[in-house]
């Protein structure tokens, strides 16, 4: 298959990316869902522009292994947005991955590591739960577009995180406009919290409302440097 075979990473993203350049997410996303099929899982945060691709891939597969990771932060509107679309778009295979209890009593156990050390937290909190789970997969799908950070601006749709494993982002090309106008369309419903000021969301401490005319990420650890939780941060690919 085109995804899996024996070409060095970088030749087989290469060959990836010149192949599905110009097409349309539902195009990507079909034949890689047909043939990876129990191999890909779609990570989801279930925030503001998330029910676009899960409405994708529920349209294809409403088996895809959907994993959503439970900081234990999140918002409520959150947890309960997440149970009501999962019905919603009869999705059949939704797993909540959570911090190790063990780990977080040992390095987070009053919940306020957030405040001394961001970084530290995202990795006890998202990283190291999501490299767990995804170790039996070949390859995830993310929700990230180019249009939401300068950091994104270049991302491709075919990456490689960095064990090797294909990371596809099929939405990378589409505006605010095609986002909005899939929304309406598909009549999907709206995380909550979207009608309040927050264009992204993540983790209740670190979002705040993003301004008009700011990146839609501007909300999330502003004032900080930081800019990605850890999980979607740029690797080099290394041959595999
Ligand atoms: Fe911790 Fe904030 Fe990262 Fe959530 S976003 S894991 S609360 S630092």
């Amino acid at each position: 298959m085109p995804y899996l075979n024996d070409m060095p990473l970088e030749a087989r993203l290469a060959m990836l990316n010149r192949r599905d350049a110009g097409r349309q997410p539902q195009d990507i996303l079909k034949p890689a869902l047909a043939l990876l099929a129990q191999k890909i899982a779609l990570v989801s945060s279930f925030g503001a522009e998330s029910a676009v691709l899960l409405h994708m891939v529920a349209q294809t597969a409403t088996k895809t292994p959907v994993l959503f990771i439970d900081t234990m932060m999140l918002f409520r509107a959150t947890l309960t947005y997440q149970k009501s679309l999962t019905k919603h778009l009869g999705l059949e295979n939704v797993t909540h991955i959570s911090p190790d209890p063990g780990r977080v009593f040992l390095q987070d156990n009053e919940g306020l590591l957030h405040q001394s050390n961001t970084d530290a937290c995202c990795t006890l909190r998202k990283v190291e739960p999501l490299q767990q789970a995804l170790t039996p997969f070949s390859a995830w799908i993310t929700g990230r577009k180019r249009h939401q950070s300068t950091t994104r601006a270049d991302m491709a749709i075919w990456e490689a995180d960095e064990t090797g494993r294909l990371k596809l982002n099929p939405l990378a090309h589409w505006s605010k406009d095609d986002i909005n106008a899939y929304f309406e369309t598909h009549n999907l419903p709206r995380h909550p919290l979207t009608d309040n000021g927050y264009p992204s969301i993540g983790c209740a401490p670190c979002t705040f409302r993003a301004r008009p005319g700011m990146d839609d990420r501007a909300g999330r650890w502003p004032g900080q440097s930081k800019t990605e939780c850890g999980i979607h941060l740029p690797v080099k690919p290394r041959n595999a």
